[in-house]
């Protein structure tokens, strides 16, 4: 249908997320492929081990209400599983503590539904434009149905996170370092996220946005009250609206520019696609921009100059930056670093630049925000 289906909803109070959530099932006739015997994935957003309230992960509210309207449609509550696979290194005891951090593991035992905290994998073949085979988390591959349960949030790397980008935790643990330390550069890394997608296929996606991320995203910027659901059958079409909200160009964020390069979404969001509380559906005031797109560099440079962009791009473009007085020395950004370009001296994390491919993974799990953004001065003139 590609239609993208907003949903007022003010807070995370059961009852509100629940009558949203139920709504949009009907809007998209869930119930029709819903059976006993149907298995059924629900895909959150668990990056890190995060409470609730940090906005980094999707809200267990809205996991809870999935899976109450499923059952009401008829699935069992032991053919729901709730899977992701954080960006970390990780064995059963931690991803199990992330489940229960996140809320996501109460969430199920009170519904009989199950997490899986496994790593057992499946290949697929695809016949992806840049992967022809992925390892991802057997229920991926095996459930009947995946609901992709995704977080509106800023990314400092892909610029956005929301429907697509959510996927890539269907890649188990640190194979995703193989697939940054694979596609170092942003363009190769939006064209497999899209690969991946492409082989996914969500049945439906919800994504958060009761409380969004502005800022540094994906886990270390600022919540931000939107108040609403945001849900599409069409996941490349739920995030051009996230795009547009968030005030990007769409081509801009590389993920969402290599979905309109592929036809997979028009450049411009067709209006009759709008459902539900179409008033919601407007470019956010005062929305902050992760620091890595706060500033169109093309824009910046004289015209005649504009064929070394990419080059000058690539030797301006922002890096991560420890802030040494704010690192506690855990050594989880040197564990997730795919170029292992990180040691951690005198309880310190010291970053060796000559290796560092700007993926920003460091940023993203380093539990106490000590990693910044650190962009050109050139960007501050
Ligand atoms: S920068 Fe963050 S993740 Fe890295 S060692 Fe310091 S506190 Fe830990
Ligand atoms: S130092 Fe950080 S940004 Fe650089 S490669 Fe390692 S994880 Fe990626």
């Amino acid at each position: 249908m590609n239609n993208i289906y907003f949903k007022i909803t003010p807070s995370y109070e059961m009852d509100c997320v629940y009558s949203s959530v139920r709504e949009i099932l009907e809007f998209y006739n869930i119930s029709s492929i819903i059976t006993p015997d149907t298995t059924i994935l629900l895909k959150p957003n668990m990056l890190s081990r995060s409470a609730p309230e940090k906005a980094v992960t999707t809200h267990p509210a809205v996991v809870e209400a999935v899976i109450v309207c499923l059952k009401e449609m008829g699935a069992k509550g032991e053919n729901i599983l709730v899977a992701d696979s954080g960006g970390g290194p990780s064995n059963v005891a931690v991803h199990a503590a992330s489940y229960k951090t996140c809320g996501f593991a109460d969430v199920a035992a009170r519904y009989g539904a199950k997490i899986y905290t496994k790593y057992e994998t499946a290949t697929v073949k695809t016949d992806g434009k840049i992967v022809k085979e992925f390892e991802l988390l057997a229920p991926v591959v095996n459930s009947d149905v995946v609901i992709n349960l995704a977080k509106f949030k800023t990314h400092v790397m892909t610029g956005m996170s929301a429907a697509v980008k959510n996927l890539f935790g269907c890649v188990p643990g640190l194979k995703k370092a193989e697939f940054h330390m694979r596609f170092p550069d942003k363009e190769n890394f939006a064209r497999m996220i899209v690969d991946l997608c492409e082989t996914v296929k969500p049945t439906l996606t919800i994504i958060d946005a009761v409380t969004g991320m502005e800022g540094d995203g994906p886990g270390s910027g600022t919540p931000v009250h939107l108040g609403m659901l945001i849900a599409g059958d069409n996941p490349y079409y739920t995030d051009l609206a996230v795009c547009n909200m968030m005030g990007f160009n769409p081509m801009q964020p590389p993920i969402m520019a290599e979905t309109i390069k592929r036809g997979l979404v028009p450049p411009v969001l067709p209006a009759d696609c709008v459902c539900g509380d179409v008033r919601l559906y407007k470019k956010l005031e005062n929305f902050t921009m992760p620091q890595s797109y706060r500033i169109d560099f093309g824009d910046r440079v004289p015209r005649a100059l504009r064929w070394a962009t990419p080059t000058v791009e690539k030797y301006l473009a922002p890096k991560p930056k420890v802030k040494k007085s704010a690192c506690i020395g855990c050594g989880q950004c040197r564990d997730i670093c795919p170029q292992k370009t990180i040691k951690i001296v005198n309880k310190k994390a010291i970053i060796d630049y000559n290796k560092c491919i700007k993926c920003f993974c460091c940023h993203e799990m380093c539990p106490v925000k000590a990693i910044d953004v650190k962009r050109s001065v050139f960007f501050n003139i």
